[in-house]
């Protein structure tokens, strides 16, 4: 079920709980304020959520609420993870889905990067 964007952030959505290392995930990368682990339920070859460490529901909610130095983090990280996984060259796609027309089903932010073969249009017409 896609999730309404503009209510309060909920401690036990499944991200919080892999932050809080109650599930396991597979960590590409790890800062200060950013965590980044391979789709449970991958789309592409490669297919890598980046989440921010904070509470934030969503890219609207971190791009209002989230600190200057939280937003250069998660922001640099994305690139960082698409060039060590080698996806430059050949190209990838970052995407993040908010509130219920995209689809979004988890309440926490996250930012997925697809690549690792040819991703087809943007959108299904
Ligand atoms: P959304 O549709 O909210 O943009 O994307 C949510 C993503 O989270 C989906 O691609 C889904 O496969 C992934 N996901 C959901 N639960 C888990 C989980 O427990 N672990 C991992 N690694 N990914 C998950």
């Amino acid at each position: 079920m896609p999730i309404d964007a503009t209510r309060p952030y909920d401690d036990e959505n499944i991200f919080a709980r892999i932050l809080r290392g109650e599930i396991p995930s597979k960590t590409v990368y790890e800062d200060d304020h950013v965590l980044a682990f391979r789709d449970i339920n991958p789309l592409a070859p490669t297919h890598i959520l980046v989440i921010p460490k904070g509470r934030y529901v969503s890219w609207d909610d971190f791009s209002e609420r989230g600190s200057a130095d939280e937003i250069a983090a998660l922001v640099k990280a994305v690139g960082k993870i698409a060039r060590d996984e080698g996806l430059v060259e050949p190209g990838y796609r970052v995407l993040a889905n908010v509130g219920m027309n995209s689809g979004q089903e988890v309440p926490h932010l996250h930012v997925h990067i697809f690549g690792g073969k040819p991703l087809g249009p943007m959108l299904a017409r």
